[in-house]
């Protein structure tokens, strides 16, 4: 495995590890007991004018590369992010405090994204004919240029490749801006995709600052699109920063997405997956079914057993196998996260189990419950981002329904019940670009993901994925 505390990480553009133009850096902490991991490049606009440049001059070569070429190089990709998936599994879980069970399956998805897109490679820019009497026309695709990928800290990697794969399988070349607070894998990405045979220039990556390196990749004339995942207000920001060069933005942002049980559930299966939606990847995760809404009749029964799974779960260094929840990500987001245990309390909640931090040296929070929640409080409606769940109750399905929609976002639903009309009635008005019923978060690949409201613009996944990196082209001739 790589020394990642011996080796700086360096910026990446047109194949080449280069330092940031002006020289400075910025360090790269661990979360597990906040000692230095890395210096880290950082990258500015001159930086992201040289990445852009290279992906610019990649383009024609890997855009013209037929489908099938473009396949094979990336499934080779694949197998090589298999080959080093202890690596990367290991590198994230010291850069992100993520337990190290959950960032090896995730390490393995991100081969598993680049396989699915690149099955997919071959056939992308297939269209349609369609005839009038004196008219033919045909439809096709062409990828849309060079593109900025912007991604968040959470589960990095992975989620990198969810959008990196798609827009190389698409013919586009890419510049990405990793997440300041989660650098370390987005090297290791680009150095496995050419050492897997990706051309330079193809993908580049530059660290830096979203205010700097991440606002000029948006406002880069040469950047067709901009595939963004984080936060709800930063995606507005963004939009704005697009608007003089009309840049095509996909957004996945933010949740507060609850997850609704029933009197009539199977109660154990709600339990444990409402524990493992929230308490699982420290809770930092858009999905993750942050506000338990419980039937009035059961909500003293679910949440005494939802707190006394959480009082067992396993806080630990992120490389125990048995850890569940690690440290969070940043002192910063860790200080986030402890304000709504004061919150709750300002509010008249009650903290059922948790809200405490845990030791002195790593930014280690327990798993906390809020139980006597009105869903008008800021820890009901606000994204915490950890491993902490507010409990609601409800009388009936009308009010689950209008508690459930009545959040700024709507990216995912979670719904516990044995009766299939109600399941239909309250999947039919549910505010979310994804809902699960009787089901934890389970992903297929070919399935849209994306949300509703603050919670995004877009999709992602199957064909979705390629109508966002592509143009689609209509040619007319007569007959
Ligand atoms: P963030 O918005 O703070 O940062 C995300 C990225 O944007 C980082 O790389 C950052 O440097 C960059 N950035 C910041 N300001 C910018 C600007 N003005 N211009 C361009 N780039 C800029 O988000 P975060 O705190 O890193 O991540 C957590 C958030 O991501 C949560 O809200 C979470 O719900 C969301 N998220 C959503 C999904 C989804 O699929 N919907 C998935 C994962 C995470």
């Amino acid at each position: 495995m790589a020394d990642f505390r011996a080796n700086g990480v360096m910026n990446h553009i047109a194949g080449e590890s280069v330092p940031a133009a002006s020289g400075s850096v910025f360090e790269t902490v661990s979360p597990v007991d906040l000692s230095v991991l890395a210096q880290v490049a950082k990258g500015g606009a001159e930086d992201i004018d040289r990445a852009t440049a290279a992906a610019k001059e990649a383009f024609p070569l890997w855009s013209k590369t037929p489908g099938a070429e473009r396949r094979k190089i990336l499934i080779r990709v694949a197998e090589a992010i298999e080959a080093r998936a202890e690596e990367i599994a290991f590198t994230e879980c010291m850069d992100t405090g993520q337990a190290l069970r959950f960032m090896s399956k995730a390490a393995i998805r991100g081969a598993a994204n680049f396989r699915f897109f690149a099955d997919q490679a071959p056939y992308a820019e297939d269209g349609a004919v369609t005839r009038t009497p004196t008219q033919m026309n045909t439809t096709s695709r062409r990828p849309i240029g060079p593109v900025g990928v912007i991604t968040p800290w959470n589960t990095p990697f992975m989620l990198s490749t969810w959008k990196i794969a798609p827009a190389l399988a698409s013919g586009c070349t890419v510049v990405h801006k990793p997440a300041e607070f989660s650098p370390m894998t987005a090297k290791l990405l680009v150095e496995i995709a050419e050492s897997a045979g990706l051309p330079k220039g193809v993908l580049n990556v530059v660290n830096g600052m979203g205010e700097d390196a991440g606002k000029r990749l948006t406002e880069h004339p040469d950047i067709k699109a901009i595939a963004f995942v984080g936060e709800s207000r930063t995606g507005s920001l963004i939009m704005a920063q697009g608007a003089a060069t009309l840049k095509r933005v996909h957004f996945e942002l933010g949740g507060k997405n609850p997850v609704i049980v029933f009197e009539d559930a199977d109660i154990d299966r709600a339990v444990d997956a409402a524990t493992f939606m929230i308490y699982s990847l420290n809770g930092e995760r858009c999905t993750s079914s942050s506000r338990l809404l419980v039937q009035d009749t059961i909500y003293e029964e679910v949440t005494q057993r939802v707190a006394e799974v959480a009082q067992r779960i396993k806080v630990g260094h992120p490389l125990d196998p048995e850890t569940v929840v690690g440290p969070l990500i940043h002192p910063e987001h860790e200080a986030k996260v402890l304000s709504y245990f004061d919150t709750a309390q300002a509010e008249g909640a009650t903290i059922a189990t948790g809200g405490t931090k845990l030791g002195s040296d790593g930014c280690y929070v327990a798993p906390t419950l809020f139980t006597q929640a009105r869903n008008d409080m800021a820890i009901a409606q606000e994204e915490i981002f950890g491993p902490v769940l507010t409990a609601i109750p409800f009388r009936d399905e009308d009010e689950a329904l209008r508690i459930a929609n009545d959040v700024p976002y709507g990216l995912a639903a979670y719904l516990w019940t044995r009766d299939l009309d109600r399941a239909m009635r309250m999947t039919d008005s549910l505010d979310a670009g994804m809902m699960w019923v009787n089901s934890e978060n389970i992903r297929h690949l070919p399935t849209p993901f994306g949300g509703t409201k603050a919670s995004g613009i877009g999709r992602d996944g199957g064909d979705w994925s390629f109508d966002f990196y592509m143009e689609t082209v209509n040619v007319s001739f007569p007959r």
